[in-house]
């Protein structure tokens, strides 16, 4: 065989390896970081039981006050058409207000059945319009970068080094990174748990942004997005992962796998062994299928996601970063600042590597020790 012909064939190979990715990028980075730290298992494990805790303990749970969660879009472009413009951002901004609040306008599309635990998940979304220096903001950022795609497994959009951009303080902000993703990915997200992560918030590939644009067919209506902060607030896949896996909601109908296309009501009937009429609910923004045949959330994953923010992501409940009026500084002058970051040797430090602890010294005099796994 000729160099030419092998060459030939590991390209085929590739390129049928590349299109059998998973389209969401977010069970991949829990393997990765689960492999990486044996903590970082239990500290999912320790989110579910103490979800399951939280749901059963506030059975009637409303927020006080409409939940708004602040946004930041980090825009890290190579060529000029990953650097996409307000508008597509807008657009997305959009379509999350839109699905996170029951207002699509394909919810109709929601099979009859459904249409009762079809949640008005009553979070809201805006771009944030104070930077965490207290600062007028769009909410939008913008990195020139030389780095032409990045990867789940690097380098990586969320830290500089490798030609992305850090993110804004994490507790604060939801961040989205826009860039050219490579790896058939579409997106990933973190899920909530004890560790801080560097990386937390959500990456979207610049072509599955929002709903206008340069936005591409079949995933071209925001869904990737919806999809994405939707694992943010700690909902996995509707199938669990797993074949017929455990998604830890009782709403959503037992599925086999994930599901693709656009499939016609009802698909899937009696799967998993279990009698069920109606099938897979593959119209769930937590399935695969396309952007344009998905439109619910059910009630269910509207209590883990509230649970998850009340858990684990609780400043969105209070701050001022939309309102535009507030000054982050004043808001902030109650809270504990960090007066420096340490490694195990003492050595003052800002940059957190995986699998090496930190220490976190706050002027109130408290310690806390800090690991990405
Ligand atoms: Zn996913």
């Amino acid at each position: 065989m000729t160099n030419k012909i092998l060459f030939l064939i590991i390209l085929v190979a590739s390129a049928i390896y590349a299109n059998s990715q998973e389209r969401c990028g977010t069970a991949a980075i829990n393997q990765q970081r689960m492999e990486k730290s044996s903590e970082y298992k239990k500290a999912r494990d320790k989110v579910n039981n103490q979800t399951a805790k939280w749901i059963k303990e506030h059975p009637n749970y409303t927020p006080e006050t409409t939940i708004t969660i602040p946004v930041v879009v980090h825009v890290v472009w190579n060529t000029n058409d990953q650097n996409i413009s307000d508008t597509q951002i807008q657009s997305q901004i959009d379509v999350l207000n839109a699905d996170f609040n029951r207002t699509n306008i394909d919810a109709i599309n929601t099979p009859n059945i459904w249409q009762n635990i079809a949640a008005d998940c009553e979070i809201e979304f805006c771009l944030a319009n104070i930077d965490p220096n207290g600062n007028p903001t769009t909410g939008i950022t913008r990195t020139q970068t030389n780095t032409s795609q990045f990867q789940i497994s690097g380098p990586s959009v969320e830290d500089a080094s490798t030609g992305g951009k850090e993110p804004w303080n994490i507790n604060q902000y939801l961040n989205i990174w826009v860039c050219n993703l490579g790896g058939g990915v579409l997106g990933y997200a973190s899920q909530p748990s004890e560790f801080l992560s560097s990386n937390d918030g959500v990456v979207i590939n610049y072509t599955n942004f929002g709903n206008s644009g340069n936005s591409n067919a079949p995933y071209h209506k925001g869904r990737t997005a919806t999809h994405e902060v939707g694992h943010w607030l700690n909902l996995d896949h509707i199938w669990g992962n797993n074949n017929c896996g455990n998604d830890y909601i009782t709403d959503t109908p037992k599925q086999e796998k994930d599901n693709n296309g656009c499939p016609g009501f009802p698909h899937n009937i009696n799967s998993c062994n279990t009698p069920n009429i109606n099938g897979d609910m593959f119209m769930n923004y937590m399935d695969y299928t396309n952007d344009q045949c998905m439109n619910l959330f059910t009630k269910g994953q509207k209590t883990r996601m509230l649970a998850a923010i009340n858990e684990y992501r609780p400043n969105i409940l209070t701050h001022s970063l939309c309102s535009g009026t507030a000054n982050i500084l004043e808001t902030n002058t109650n809270k504990k600042e960090i007066l420096k970051i340490v490694d195990v040797l003492g050595r003052v430090t800002n940059k957190q590597s995986r699998g090496m602890p930190l220490f976190y010294i706050y002027n109130d005099g408290s310690v806390e020790k800090k690991l990405i796994p």
